[in-house]
């Protein structure tokens, strides 16, 4: 069983608090930073290797900041996201564009940034030349169909609406080639939060295979490989987190198996993951306000699925730990809730912990006289598709996030939501005389 690592005891917590109320999230810089050299080293194997984050993981321009300090690019999806990444100081082919169904003006604004389109389909190719116009670079999203095996978030490939056919993407690069594009790369993305090692290495493989397969058609050569993102993470105690090592070397086996015989080499191997970035180095930490007992017994968390809604779109397991608490015999079983008007808005539903205490008084009283009576309640492993999945449904305003830097200090790296954010898309000066 492994264990869960959280880098503030109570009173750390609770100092915290006092400054900024829960809920929020909070980020491990030297969590991350450690991760994402653990990656680097593992991928020095390859002639050159970059990552662009998933922006849309964790779409903070303070954490982006971060990641491009240690040479991590972008895996941008949309026109805010390309701003995030140009906020944190990433440019041109350090971002990647994969987007989908993509409207013309976003087009022309990845390209006037000079990043790497990923064009996700073969009409696009014409859509792109007659909008942004073809750029010297191009990469094709790869989609195999029934060739591969899919996964529970992403479903499976042939069911799938990203990328080109096997057929459609070899015509696609002879095309783009007639056209004038120079620069070439292949890029596919199959899985989500998938942990098995082999799955990953399969995949590098085929887009391997695939690579050799245009080449010998077309004549073409690529530049790079982007073996998209979804490496999973261990949200459970009994889940093992992949071994970059492992996967690093079992990458380099099929590349010197496939590419180096087919005299593709040297190629350039990118990917774009968020997950195993951030996600295990973010909390979201909120406070037991309410217990409730009636058919099971219920703890209501100040945070709700606008917040975090992982666990209410795939019923995905979120650890919890309580602060305090952690080598406390597990007595309880409760069902941990939000306020949200909705029955799915559980953050863990018949989970076993630790007695729950919640504040004898108003929270807010118990705030100001900074008496903590309540217990907190961490939720682990949120540090990517967490806060930016949510939402406004019901007026749940979200929370906001902190960094827990390398010295220890803490930085608010977003506020909390207000009403005034909430109602800033609405011009009321017409409201009185709207009939
Ligand atoms: C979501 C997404 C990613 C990142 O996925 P992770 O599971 O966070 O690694 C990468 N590429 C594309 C195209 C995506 O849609």
């Amino acid at each position: 069983m492994g264990e869960k690592y959280f880098p503030l005891d109570r009173a750390a917590l609770e100092k915290i608090a006092r400054q900024y109320p829960t809920p929020f999230y909070i980020y491990d810089e030297k969590a991350i930073i450690e991760n994402v050299r653990r990656i680097k080293v593992a991928f020095s194997i390859f002639p050159s290797y970059m990552n662009h984050f998933a922006v849309k993981a964790l779409p903070n321009p303070y954490i982006l900041k971060l990641l491009a300090a240690e040479g991590f690019g972008a895996d941008c999806s949309s026109y805010p996201e390309l701003l995030l990444a140009e906020m944190a100081g990433m440019n041109g082919e350090k971002i990647m564009f994969t987007s989908n169904e993509t409207p013309a003006s976003e087009y022309i604004a990845a390209c006037r940034m000079g990043a790497v389109i990923n064009l996700d389909d073969f009409s696009h190719i014409e859509f792109l030349e007659k909008t942004a116009g073809l750029t010297q670079l191009i990469s094709l999203r790869y989609n195999p169909g029934p060739l591969k095996e899919g996964n529970a978030i992403i479903g499976k490939p042939e069911e799938a609406k990203y990328g080109f056919t096997r057929e459609q993407i070899i015509n696609g690069y002879s095309l783009l080639r007639e056209k004038g594009v120079k620069r070439f790369a292949l890029h596919t993305m199959v899985a989500s939060n998938e942990l098995s090692v082999p799955y990953h290495i399969e995949t590098a493989r085929m887009l391997f295979e695939l690579a050799s397969e245009v080449n010998k058609k077309t004549g073409i050569r690529f530049e790079f490989i982007n073996l998209g993102g979804g490496m999973g993470i261990p949200y459970r105690l009994d889940e093992i987190a992949i071994d970059y090592r492992v996967l690093a070397d079992g990458i380099q086996k099929a590349y010197n198996e496939i590419l180096i015989p087919a005299g593709l080499a040297p190629v350039n191997i990118h990917t774009e993951w968020g997950r195993v970035v951030t996600g295990p180095y973010g909390w979201l930490v909120t406070c037991a306000i309410h217990k409730k007992e009636i058919y099971r017994n219920y703890i209501a968390l100040d945070a709700c699925m606008a917040d975090l809604m992982r666990p209410a779109l795939y019923g995905a397991y979120h650890h919890i730990t309580i602060p305090g608490k952690e080598t406390a015999s597990l007595t309880e079983i409760y069902d941990i809730v939000g306020s949200l008007c909705e029955n799915n808005d559980k953050f863990a539903v018949q989970r076993s912990l630790p007695k729950i205490d919640v504040a004898s008084e108003n929270m807010t009283a118990s705030r100001e006289t900074e008496d903590f009576t309540a217990d907190f309640v961490v939720i682990h492993d949120a540090g990517a598709h967490g806060r930016a999945m949510g939402f406004n449904y019901n007026g749940k305003l979200r929370c906001g996030e902190l960094l827990l830097r390398k010295d220890g200090s803490v930085a608010q790296i977003r506020r909390p939501e207000t009403t005034d954010d909430y109602f800033a898309t609405l011009d009321i000066t017409g409201l009185p005389n709207f009939n």
